[in-house]
């Protein structure tokens, strides 16, 4: 599909997600052809879809990034989630060799020493497994909120991929924080324990911290990093793709 085609068809389907409730938005992704993949990070907002997704029985693949630094509550959740709904999550690791490379370039936790050291950490052990998460896919279902951060306020229900040639769908875009807690206490979804310790969004141990009240969602994730950095890549791959290390093997190639 070219570009052009790829981005008219995702703005078709931004207007039809848009009038649908979360159900009928993964029911409709699902009905569609070409293989569906969504990537969790077990946060609370992935855990609503990871339960719609589970609860209805929909034809979408359900990954997630085992980075090797994630919280043990977070290791926890991952196992309790596919007791509950029944469903595998499939867990995608970086290599070895990618992590050797970036340690001795940087040290292993050299990613606090500069910005362009930790996009080459999240290059290693988030973009690079989540290219093969999504090998093959035409669709990424993200949990993405335009109430996350200033980063996100624009984000549509569907939107070209054009580095990776298929189209993100953002079901909960429009949902707020207080709509998402509302409904996991009314359906009781698992969530993440971290949550009622002061961390809306959580990622990687070393990189997220506890926020005060009143700060933003995002504010305690690479918290010592000014604020229109703080991506993983994941979203925005082409910082991450820049730094890392050149001896990592394909490094060229991968956010592609
Ligand atoms: S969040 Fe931190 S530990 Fe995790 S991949 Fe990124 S820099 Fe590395």
């Amino acid at each position: 599909m070219t570009s052009a085609s790829l981005e008219n068809r995702a703005s078709a389907l931004n207007k039809q997600l848009e009038g649908l409730d979360l159900a009928g938005r993964l029911a409709l992704v699902a009905r569609l052809e070409g293989k569906a993949v969504f990537t969790t990070s077990l946060g609370i907002e992935d855990q609503v879809i990871t339960a719609a997704i589970g609860s209805d029985k929909l034809g979408i693949e359900v990954s997630t990034l085992e980075t090797g630094r994630l919280f043990n509550e977070t290791v926890a959740l991952i196992d309790e989630t596919e007791e509950t709904y029944g469903i595998l999550i499939k867990r995608f690791y970086p290599e070895q060799d990618d992590i050797d490379a970036f340690a001795a370039k940087y040290g292993m936790n050299g990613f606090y020493d500069s910005v362009e050291a930790r996009h080459a950490c999240c290059g290693a052990r988030k973009v690079k497994p989540l290219a093969r998460a999504l090998e093959g896919a035409s669709f990424w279902i993200t949990g993405l909120r335009r109430g996350q951060s200033g980063n996100r306020a624009d984000t549509p229900f569907a939107e070209a991929d054009l580095d990776r040639g298929l189209i993100k769908i953002n079901p909960l875009a429009d949902w707020d924080i207080e709509t998402i807690r509302a409904h996991v206490a009314a359906e009781g979804i698992p969530i993440n324990p971290l949550h009622a310790r002061g961390y809306p969004s959580i990622g990687c141990e070393p990189c997220t911290r506890a926020i005060k009240p009143g700060e933003p969602e995002r504010a305690g994730r690479w918290w010592w990093e000014n604020d229109e950095k703080r991506e993983c890549g994941l979203h925005v791959p082409d910082a991450a793709a820049s730094a890392i290390p050149q001896s990592t093997p394909l490094a060229s190639s991968l956010v592609r």
